[in-house]
């Protein structure tokens, strides 16, 4: 393919003394001092409607880092019209062109703008700098390198048959109408990607990410014009989730939508939609990554010490807010102890503080409602029966919402914390009979409705095989011996089933050819 060949972008160290550190430094500090107004990009225009709404880090709430200016229904509106006027010019335009504007884009990400990405996640999303490394620096830069691969792929694909007398074609046109990217607050990379993987195919987009998130979503805004992203091509807009879906899923040319968040949210989505279904010019695309209760048995011929590193990084790595964190273990009455005690060691290693001190490991959660709703977990883990708390279990909010790693052990493999999602640094464990390896596999696959993703591990190969077979359905990333998160794009496509999501793997090109709509033509001559 005429496009070159993506390398995974290497993940850089930040050691002691090196330059990118002195240089993250810089700009955190730089950051810090400045209060930034941040505007709506809609069309050519920066809109700034004076309701101004602070945005602060979240280990750090009374500092302000600026402040975003929200919008309402009419700037969904505007929005959807500037999208709509920019698509003809845009779907018209040669792929090799897009391509270039967003391969531009990574190379942005890769060199001037690292350190201001890195910084904003970190200070607007309490991430350390190894996680936003990953995060919003490599992560977005492989989406959008393979994207480009996997869209010059689509539009290099072999044609249909054709005979004598008869040329057949096949045509990957844009959506007819917008694409709504509706993006979370935890990473900076799916907010990246959303918006551009359908823009990349021809589309036009109104942009809509939390509010916990606009910090971040500002830089990557500006990169994008930078490289050259027409107006109105991607719209960015702030304003409430309800009331931007009220004119985006009553609007006749809305023609999909890329969604990553919440389980209740998407189904509330896709029951408006439902109900709207007759006001379209077109079965919209739905796609959507949503919630996850991700898991991890082991086998009694695990290795204690591997099981107990993949809990304690799978599970409190990003403060627990990843939707494939791991957040419910099996484990076999005979390494319990040993997975224990590592553990609680590599727990006791942990410290937590804000992001600008790079010894700190854990970070603080995303707001005060996500603080509030992982305390009364905790709390209430500590009141149960059968329920013990064995580490962390305490949590601070005066200066900033940090809460410890938390590990709740139960007697009950049905106990609330083993089926609910709770989006935070808290891990709950089973024990289970070492010789029933068997009816714990039935129990992973049984006792929550997502399947997201799940570990196992094991030295035994007939146990490797029978997981891998009882839990087909219970993940759509599924680990051998290893931690369940961590997915790298263009080596482990992305997304889960059942109520984790319509599976259409980020970063792959089934993604991708959710955003086009082919047309056969058949001549004769
Ligand atoms: P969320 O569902 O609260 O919000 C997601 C987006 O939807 C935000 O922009 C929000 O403002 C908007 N929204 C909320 N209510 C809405 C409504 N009624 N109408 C229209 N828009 C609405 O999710 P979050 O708290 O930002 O993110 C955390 C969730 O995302 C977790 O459940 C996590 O598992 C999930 N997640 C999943 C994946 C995945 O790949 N499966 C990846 C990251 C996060």
């Amino acid at each position: 393919f005429n496009v070159p060949t993506p390398q995974n972008e290497p993940v850089k160290g930040y050691a002691p003394g090196s330059p990118e550190r002195k240089e993250l430094q810089n700009m955190l500090k730089t950051l810090r001092s400045q209060v930034i107004d941040v505007p709506m990009y809609i069309g050519s225009e920066e809109v700034r409607t004076g309701h101004k709404k602070p945005m602060s880090p979240p280990h750090d709430h009374q500092h302000i880092l600026g402040y975003f200016h929200e919008g309402d229904a009419s700037h969904v509106e505007q929005a959807i019209n500037a999208a709509l006027g920019a698509k003809h010019a845009w779907e018209s335009m040669e792929w090799e062109q897009r391509a270039a504007i967003f391969l531009k884009a990574a190379d942005l990400l890769a060199g001037p703008y690292r350190a201001k990405i890195n910084a904003a996640t970190m200070l607007g999303q309490s991430k350390n700098a190894f996680q936003a490394e990953i995060d919003s620096a490599c992560e977005i830069i492989d989406f959008l390198r393979f994207n480009v691969k996997y869209m010059a792929e689509i539009y290099a694909q072999q044609p249909p048959v054709s005979g004598n007398g008869v040329w057949n074609r096949l045509e990957q046109r844009p959506l007819e109408g917008f694409v709504f990217a509706l993006t979370p607050f935890n990473f900076t990379a799916i907010a990246g990607n959303l918006p551009t993987s359908a823009a990349m195919m021809g589309n036009t987009v109104v942009w809509k990410p939390a509010y916990t998130q606009i910090y971040s979503a500002n830089v990557l805004m500006q990169v994008f014009r930078e490289a050259g992203v027409p107006d109105g091509v991607i719209n960015l807009v702030y304003v409430d989730g309800p009331t931007a879906g009220n004119i985006i899923f009553n609007h006749p040319d809305f023609a999909g939508i890329h969604f990553t968040g919440s389980t209740g949210v998407f189904q509330h989505i896709w029951k408006t939609i439902g109900e709207n279904i007759y006001k379209y010019k077109s079965y919209p695309r739905i796609v959507g990554e949503t919630g996850g209760k991700d898991f991890v048995i082991a086998h009694k011929s695990a290795n204690p010490k591997a099981v107990a590193v993949g809990l304690s990084r799978g599970a409190f790595e990003f403060q627990g807010q990843k939707c494939s964190a791991a957040s419910r273990a099996y484990i076999p009455s005979n390494l319990w102890e040993d997975v224990k005690k590592y553990l609680l060691e590599d727990l006791a290693s942990m410290k937590m503080g804000g992001t600008e001190d790079f010894t700190n490991f854990i970070n603080a959660v995303i707001d005060e409602k996500a603080f509030d709703k992982i305390a009364k977990y905790i709390d209430n883990a500590k009141k149960s029966e059968g329920v013990e708390v064995i580490a962390g279990g305490t949590y601070d909010k005066s200066k900033g919402y940090f809460i410890a790693p938390t590990v709740i052990l139960t007697k009950d493999p049905m106990y609330t914390t083993m089926c609910e999602e709770i989006f935070g640094p808290v891990l709950t464990i089973y024990v289970y009979h070492a010789e029933h390896f068997e009816e714990a596999l039935e129990l992973v696959d049984q006792t929550s409705p997502y399947a997201l993703t799940g570990a196992v591990f094991s030295q035994d190969r007939y146990a490797i095989e029978l997981a891998t077979k009882k839990l087909r359905n219970a993940a759509g990333n599924f680990y051998i011996n290893d931690k369940p998160t961590g997915a790298v794009v263009g080596q482990q496509p992305f997304g889960g089933a059942r109520a984790s999501g319509t599976n259409d793997k980020a970063g792959s090109m089934i993604n991708l050819l959710r955003w086009v709509s082919p047309r056969t033509i058949k001549e004769t001559f």
